[in-house]
């Protein structure tokens, strides 16, 4: 087995590999597999090397914030304020572990988060088809491959439908190339091989088998050194935005603190070193250093509670771009219904049946006339079961006292269906029919068909499809006693729309003999020379869960539109069983065709059902809103969905049955296809800002009020209230315990009874900024006056110092109650409860301040006193006081806005 990794494969013959690589056409067995895996090892490329602790501890020191800090700490080392120095390099180093730590942890959740979208391979093992993890490929798999795949390794090519690849990642060549089946020279450029399929490269069209030749690091791709992607930058342009305004308060600071510094010993007099101090606190004091660590949180928990709800977010942004959503557009099948498919009715020209059962098992009667019949006497019914097994690519299988399926859904239940129908015979007209040749289901020519053979060359052409098109290449139709008699459009148009109305999904089911030699399929073939054979209506009811979360779109104003492929009659009936708005009329495909962009545009706004569509109507469905000014979510599984999916604002793909190619052109796949988790992301995306906005609106009044604190000390001349290393300390173990608490605020009742948030609205608004200056000159106030109040009564400095520090604390405690519930109209029991996150934190800060201020050592460091219990009690009730009038000027402040709208 070692040398196989190495071999010329291009130039063996299929077979020839197959034979070296100890394999079949039918695949490895299990054994096989596993002895292969621990001697080849996993299918995956190296990953990039990640840089070490050390660096990334390193790393921490080249911001801004913290050099600013550190070249105050070098200042006080040379004028020996040796405890100033000390605690500033501690709280310089211990915000550098801080942040190692937090990026470490948001990191491993961007991890585990990309583990999620690790590749899937079908293979055939043991001649049956499953569905692996691609890291379990083995040299010698048997794998499947189809429009919209990755493919998953090395693989020779053993069969060949129109297969297209894109390989510009190897080969630099832009166009998909056309793959085939034979062999190529062994000096042919990797461009040329064709009968090969690289790692890593896309399908854009048709169908293959191959053998896996190669995995891991000896494919292709890893020969280059191809790594797994790196890791991703936990950024969003909001929190650029925070990073760029922290600088600005930085370099405002900074000026200001020179300012003084020259007026206040030129013009006042003071003395240099003292003043020094002073400035050196402002900088501390006014500077914001736990914000952008805070928030970079506020994002990892974010990220974290929508894979939480099955919504993986594969790029950051798009967690801020999901919270101002305003009209998702959504698929039906799968998405709002569950996809769990099950055949119901079949009507041939003699007879119209029903079909009973449940799920997937092949258990069940066919119905005439409410009677089970005897299938065996009903040749044509039979027919349609077996076209419908044949023009398949599902499988059903029975394990742990449960039916599942590989593949397309609708398919399996039609595999389902089939074996009901041709209980007597069981599945031998499988073998006796092998397939020659497919024109794989596309959702733009909304059919498939395919070519088999008998061992006496016969041959026959089989087609299901959507109705409409079928019919359409129907000449005549097939009677019970098997004759062709002409064929009568209309009543059968009207059969399939009467099924639809039922809120079915309805397919026609066609065939066609040919001859022997006849192996190649194209889509001529089909041309107005196929025998109806009849229509098969599948139910696929809506989720119970969608049908709520459309409910709560409404009510947080965000549109929902239902886009399918599926006919407008079945469309509109679920449509209105999920309760969307307009449901009167549904716009077809054709009709959308038919309108321009403006006429497009106003009929966006009173259609909510758009039928029988292709993936470019998506694409023009997504501009109209946008043009409108809406922000769109549009899911999306196919490859043809990658352009709508991309021009969307959130771009969604199903996790379950998405392709690659729509996963990577989409910000954010479904673990569950399921449209709840799409509300969902959205609800969470809105919490995600909400909590962006909390900590913004808790951290800047606090740095305000303590900068004010120490510029109006200055000015007036007096000993500062708080001393640098105070506020230091204060700012470093609030942001980590009251600051971090806000990140991970649960959703909270209002989020979703708003309307959507402008794409694009600066996150300080006029309000943020009143209320900066508010809680900035409220906090100033009560720590001055607790100091000056200290003083008065005759304390001491140090004394007067601790009681104003811990004011400080507590204001913070009580503002972050505040900000809890800022969004709420009023202070409710709830808000005030709390979590257990925010209670912790509330324990923490407390201990924490309790031990500053009463044991000796801290008190050296700190310059503190023991506070006595009276004045204790006074910071809560100023606390206490703080929140009280916050919320009366919160409730008069909304009346007169409501008032004057
Ligand atoms: P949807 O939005 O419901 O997923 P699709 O684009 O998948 O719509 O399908 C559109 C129509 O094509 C269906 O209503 C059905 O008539 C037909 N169709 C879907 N899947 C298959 C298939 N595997 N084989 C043949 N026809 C299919
Ligand atoms: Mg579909």
């Amino acid at each position: 087995m070692t040398d196989i990794q190495q071999s010329k494969w291009h130039a063996l013959t299929a077979d020839e590999a197959i034979t070296q690589l100890e394999t079949t056409r039918d695949g490895l067995s299990q054994e096989q597999v596993s002895q292969r895996l621990s001697s080849c090892g996993p299918n995956k490329l190296p990953e990039a090397p990640q840089a070490s602790t050390l660096a990334r501890f390193l790393k921490q020191f080249a911001n801004l914030l913290v050099i600013v800090l550190m070249v105050a700490g070098i200042l006080t080392a040379f004028l020996q304020y040796w405890i100033d120095t000390a605690v500033i390099f501690a709280v310089v180093i211990v915000n550098a572990l801080i942040g190692v730590v937090q990026e470490g942890k948001a990191e491993k959740a961007m991890d585990s988060i990309r583990q999620m979208l690790a590749l899937k391979a079908a293979v055939i093992r043991n001649g049956k088809r499953r569905t692996v993890a691609g890291e379990e490929l083995v040299p010698g798999d048997v794998v499947l491959l189809e429009a919209g795949d990755k493919v998953p390794a090395d693989i020779r090519l053993l069969s060949s439908h129109s297969l297209a690849v894109q390989e510009s990642l190897l080969t630099g060549e832009s166009l998909p190339v056309e793959k085939g089946t034979s062999k190529v020279e062994e000096g042919a450029a990797l461009g040329d091989r064709q009968c090969m399929a690289f790692s890593g490269t896309n399908v854009t069209s048709g169908q293959a088998t191959g053998v896996v030749v190669a995995t891991g690091a000896h494919t292709e791709i890893g020969r280059i050194g191809g790594m797994l992607s790196g890791v991703q930058k936990l950024t969003t342009p909001l929190v650029e935005q925070m990073d760029v305004l922290a600088k600005w308060i930085t370099g405002f600071i900074l000026t200001v603190a020179v300012i003084l510094l020259v007026v206040g010993t030129l013009v006042l007099n003071q003395p240099f070193t003292e003043l020094f101090l002073a400035v050196v606190g402002l900088s501390v004091a006014a500077i914001p250093e736990g914000l952008p660590a805070v928030l970079t949180i506020t994002l990892a928990v974010g990220v974290q509670a929508m894979a939480k709800r099955s919504a993986i977010v594969r790029v950051l942004p798009a967690i801020e771009t999901l919270g101002s959503v305003s009209v998702i557009c959504s698929d039906k099948t799968g998405t709002f219904t569950r996809n769990e498919m099950m055949v119901v009715s079949v009507q041939t020209a003699a007879n119209d049946y029903d079909v009973d059962g449940e799920g997937y098992a092949p258990i069940g009667d066919v119905l005439f006339n409410d009677k089970p019949i005897h299938t065996a006497e009903q040749p044509l019914l039979q027919k349609v079961a077996r076209a419908c097994a044949l023009c398949n690519d599902a499988e059903i299988h029975h394990r742990d006292d449960n039916w599942s399926f590989e593949g397309d859904p609708m398919e399996a239940a039609l595999v389902s269906f089939a074996s009901k129908a041709t209980f007597d015979e069981g599945e031998d007209f499988k073998a006796r029919w092998r397939r020659t040749d497919v024109l794989p289901f596309d959702s733009t020519t909304q059919y498939m068909a395919t070519l088999n053979h008998d061992h006496n060359g016969h041959g026959i052409i089989l087609v299901k499809g959507a109705p409409e098109v079928v019919l359409k290449l129907c000449r005549v139709q097939q009677t019970a006693q098997g004759e062709e008699q002409s064929i009568d459009l209309t009543a059968w148009l009207d059969k399939a729309e009467a099924l639809a109305r039922k809120g079915q999904r309805v397919l026609a089911v066609a065939s066609r003999s040919v001859p022997a030699d006849h192996t190649v399929l194209s889509a001529t073939d089909l041309q107005d020379s196929l025998c109806l054979l009849g229509l098969v209506g599948l139910i696929d009811p809506p989720r119970q869960e969608a049908i709520s979360a459309v409910q709560t779109c409404l009510n947080a104003r965000i549109q929902v539109k239902m886009i399918t492929g599926d006919h407008a009659v079945t469309a509109q009936a679920i449509g209105k069983q999920l309760g969307l708005t307009h449901t009167d009329k549904v716009l077809t495909g054709t009709e959308l065709d038919a309108l321009s962009d403006d006429q497009l545009k106003e009929a966006v706004q009173h259609t909510d059902v758009f039928a029988r569509t292709t993936p470019e109507h998506k694409l023009r469905l997504v501009m109209a809103l946008q043009s409108l000014g809406l922000t769109v979510s549009m899911t999306g599984d196919g490859v043809n969905d990658a352009p709508s999916l991309k021009r969307a604002d959130a771009g969604v793909a199903m996790g379950l049955k998405g392709s690659e190619a729509a996963k990577e052109a989409a910000e954010v796949v479904l673990a569950d296809d399921n449209f709840a988790s799409i509300a969902a992301a959205v609800e969470q995306g809105r919490t995600v800002y909400a909590n962006i906005k909390k900590v913004v609106s808790w951290t800047l009044p606090t740095n305000a009020g303590e900068a004010l604190t120490i510029i109006v000390a200055l000015l007036a001349g007096l000993p500062y209230p708080i001393t640098p290393v105070q506020i230091l300390w204060v700012n470093m173990i609030t942001a980590v315990t009251l600051g971090m608490a806000l990140a991970f605020e649960p959703t909270d009742a209002a989020t979703m009874k708003k309307p959507p948030r402008p794409r694009g609205q600066a996150l300080i608004q006029p309000a943020l900024v009143w209320q900066i200056m508010l809680v900035g000159t409220l906090f100033f106030l009560a720590v001055f006056g607790i100091y000056q109040y200290a003083i008065k009564a005759g304390h001491d400095v140090e004394y007067a110092r601790t009681l104003a520090m811990n004011m400080l604390v507590g204001l913070e405690i009580f503002y972050l109650f505040f900000v809890r519930t800022m969004n709420l109209r009023s202070i409710s029991l709830a808000g005030v409860k709390g979590t257990k996150v925010v209670w912790s934190a509330v324990g923490v800060v407390v201990v924490a301040q309790l031990a500053i201020s009463y044991i000796p050592i801290l008190q050296t460091v700190f310059g503190t006193h023991s506070p006595s219990l009276i004045d204790n009690l006074v910071i809560v009730l100023t606390g206490f006081a703080l929140l009280i009038v916050l919320e009366i000027e919160k409730v008069v402040r909304l009346t007169l806005y409501q008032r004057k709208r």
